[in-house]
This record gives C-alpha cells, sequence and structure tokens, in this order.
C-alpha cells in the first residue's frame, strides 16, 4: 500500500470557466480507520458538473468546497481494512471519497458492489447517480405515456443517454440534443433513439421542430440557453418539463444580453399549462431500490447500454472537469485513480 494519500484540493475559486490553476495536488499520511470504520482505496473518482457549483461560494442546495479542501466526488474503491462488522478486506464500495487516493467511510456511506453483477464502474453512472437522477426525473415528473415525444439535451451523457433510452422503453418517441456530428450518430444508432439534433449545427432550430412532428410532450432538462429557447416554441399543452441541469450556465458571470425572456416564459406556462419541475436527485433517495431492480434488469437484459469515457491519473481529474464544462467528454466521465482489478 502507498504511505502517501494524494488529494487534489481547491486553490482558488473560479471566475467563469475553471482553470487548472485553481485546483492543487498535495500529499498527506493515509489516514487509519477507526471502529466502526473503513479505509478505502479509490479505483474509479466520478467527474460530474455539479462539482462547479461547489467551487463557488454562494450557497447551493449542498455546501461548497472550502479553499485547501480535496473536492467532493463520488468514488468506487476497495475496502484496505476495516473495523466495521460485514466489511472486509478486498471488498468493492461505492461511496463519496472525493479526489483522493484512500477515504475513510462509516457503513452507512457505503454500497457493497458485487463485480460478478455489473462492472463496478457502472455504480458511478448508469447503476449509479446519474441513472437514479434520469431514472426518477422521467418516470416522477416527466410521467412519460406511450406515444409521446420526449426531448433531452446531453443525449449522449451520463444522465441524458438513460433518459431516452427509458423513454424508448416506455413507448415514446425519443429526441436527443448533443455537440457534435459523432455523439448525435452515437445516440441514434446505438442507443437506439428516434433522431438526435446537433445544437451547434446552425440550422438547430429548424431539425429540432422537423424531428418533432407532433411537438414535445416532455423536455428533460439538462442544459438551458438556447437549446431551452428552441425547445420552449415546441411545447404542447400540458408539456412536463423536469429540470434536472442547467449546465449551459454554470461558467457564467453575468447574465445573459436581453430581452428578458421571463414573460414569455410565464405566458408560455400558462397558456400551454406547462408543469415545470426542479429536482435534485437526493430528493427521490426512496426510489433507488426500484431504479436498481429496473434499470439493473434492463442492463442484464441488454435493452439499455451506456458508454464510458475514462481518464487515467487522479492529477487529471481538474483538466476531465474543466473539459466536461466544455462539451469534450463523451459519456459518464470517470478518472482511474488506481488499476481495475476486475477487468
Ligand atoms: P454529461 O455526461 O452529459 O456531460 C455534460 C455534457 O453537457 C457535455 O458533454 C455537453 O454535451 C453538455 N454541455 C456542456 N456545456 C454545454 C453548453 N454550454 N450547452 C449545451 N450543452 C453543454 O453530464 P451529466 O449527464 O452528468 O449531467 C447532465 C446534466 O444533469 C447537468 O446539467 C448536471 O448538472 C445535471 N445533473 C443534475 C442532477 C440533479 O440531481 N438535478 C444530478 C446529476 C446531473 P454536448 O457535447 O452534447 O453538448
Amino acid at each position: 500500500m502507498s504511505e502517501v494519500n494524494r488529494r487534489i484540493v481547491l486553490a482558488a475559486r473560479p471566475h467563469g470557466a475553471p482553470k487548472e490553476t485553481d485546483f492543487r495536488l498535495v500529499e498527506s499520511p493515509v489516514p487509519t480507520a477507526g471502529e466502526g470504520q473503513v479505509l478505502c482505496r479509490t479505483i474509479y473518482l466520478s467527474i460530474d458538473p455539479y462539482m462547479r457549483g461547489r467551487m463557488n461560494e454562494e450557497p447551493s442546495y449542498a455546501a461548497p468546497v472550502g479553499i485547501g479542501q480535496p473536492m467532493v466526488g463520488g468514488t468506487v474503491g476497495q475496502v484496505v481494512n476495516s473495523g466495521l462488522p460485514g466489511y472486509a478486506p478486498g471488498d468493492f464500495v461505492l461511496g463519496h471519497g472525493g479526489w483522493q487516493d484512500y477515504w475513510v467511510a462509516d457503513g452507512g456511506a457505503l454500497r457493497r458492489l458485487d463485480p460478478a453483477t455489473a462492472p463496478i464502474s457502472t455504480a458511478l453512472g448508469m447503476l449509479g447517480m446519474p441513472g437514479l437522477t434520469a431514472y426518477t426525473g422521467l418516470l416522477e415528473i416527466g410521467r412519460p405515456l406511450p406515444g409521446e415525444t420526449l426531448v433531452v439535451a446531453a443525449a449522449a451523457g451520463a444522465v441524458g443517454a438513460v433518459v431516452g433510452q427509458i423513454a424508448r422503453i416506455k413507448g415514446c418517441r425519443a429526441v436527443g440534443v448533443a455537440g457534435t456530428p459523432p455523439k448525435c450518430d452515437y445516440v441514434v444508432n446505438e442507443l437506439g433513439f428516434d433522431a438526435c439534433i446537433d445544437h451547434r449545427a446552425p440550422d438547430f432550430r429548424r431539425a429540432l421542430r422537423a424531428a418533432c412532428p407532433d411537438g414535445i410532450d416532455i423536455y428533460f432538462e439538462n442544459v438551458g440557453g438556447a437549446v431551452f429557447e428552441a425547445v420552449l416554441e415546441l411545447l404542447n399543452d400540458f408539456a412536463r418539463v423536469p429540470v434536472c441541469g442547467l449546465i449551459a450556465q454554470y461558467n457564467a458571470t453575468e447574465p445573459p444580453p436581453g430581452p428578458n425572456l421571463v414573460p414569455k416564459l410565464m405566458r408560455r406556462v400558462l397558456v400551454k399549462r406547462l408543469t415545470v419541475r426542479g429536482f435534485i436527485v437526493f430528493d427521490f433517495h426512496d426510489r433507488e431500490p426500484d431504479f436498481l431492480r429496473d434499470v439493473g434488469g434492463w442492463l442484464r437484459e441488454g435493452r439499455i447500454k451506456y458508454k464510458e469515457d475514462v481518464v487515467a491519473g487522479l492529477k487529471n481529474a481538474p483538466k476531465a472537469l474543466i473539459g466536461l464544462l466544455q462539451g469534450r467528454n463523451f459519456g459518464k466521465l470517470l478518472v482511474r485513480v488506481a488499476d481495475d482489478p476486475t477487468r
């Protein structure tokens, strides 16, 4: 076992897009696990858009990371030693260890993983927080019905890919929005969406309209900005809009230039009787058993697919997060911190 715990801490709060100098790699002794705790070694670190919000000082639904503190994050790892009954060295676990080689957890903060059931990395993607976000946001708020049209943005990513595939299983027409032609090709030809439109293409609005000849019944909002403005024109009466994320705004330092679209939006909400509801994944924590049963089953049956974008080395985590906020990832973004002994 390495004698050193490498940690990536927040060095400075970014103004706009984060830079590599906003992070610092430090070394500290490997922590020890007390009674009722386990020491885990990180194998995979999840890189997620919410991490950008944690770098800001303003209060949000979760506390900011302090300057000099390790960046937070979901992790899959292996138990090194255990003072907790039921956990033994070598066990694979899902936890929230953050951007570091080792973390100490108590039992309530861990989920045991069985590599024979699914690859352990999926606990950070399809069978983890992003998958639960997609499943609950779509089923609890989107409430898909057969024959309806669903549109989801960031469709090649961790959440969007699951949303569209579940919508297809529920009998919807699924239309993705993604940022490059190869991503759009993957969304249609690998994930089985009915169409996917490149939001950077000059004819984006026209192409979206053509892909939704019966309008839009559910818009699963992952990005905000220009994509939302195009979708708003196409929403049907009684459409549902689960507001999951607004990644197009996460690096913004000031509001976009006018006109003020709030009056138009509110008129549309009224006239079309729209349901627009924000949610955070932990609102639906109690749906996790149903999620694992359903999505785990669809995965084993080959009815849904996933793609991972794996970056090697803890030191590359900052660059990975910076790229995610620019759309450089293709699939669920992970950092492989140590070799995965199950592969
Ligand atoms: P992804 O794997 O989809 O990666 C992010 C993607 O967002 C990029 O690849 C890019 O895709 C797209 N993107 C980035 N910048 C922009 C931009 N300026 N305009 C349009 N698209 C952009 O991430 P996740 O699936 O993990 O997250 C998707 C969304 O869901 C995020 O907004 C995130 O904050 C939110 N989320 C919310 C949760 C909740 O509890 N409410 C939980 C988990 C995620 P492309 O190249 O296709 O444009």
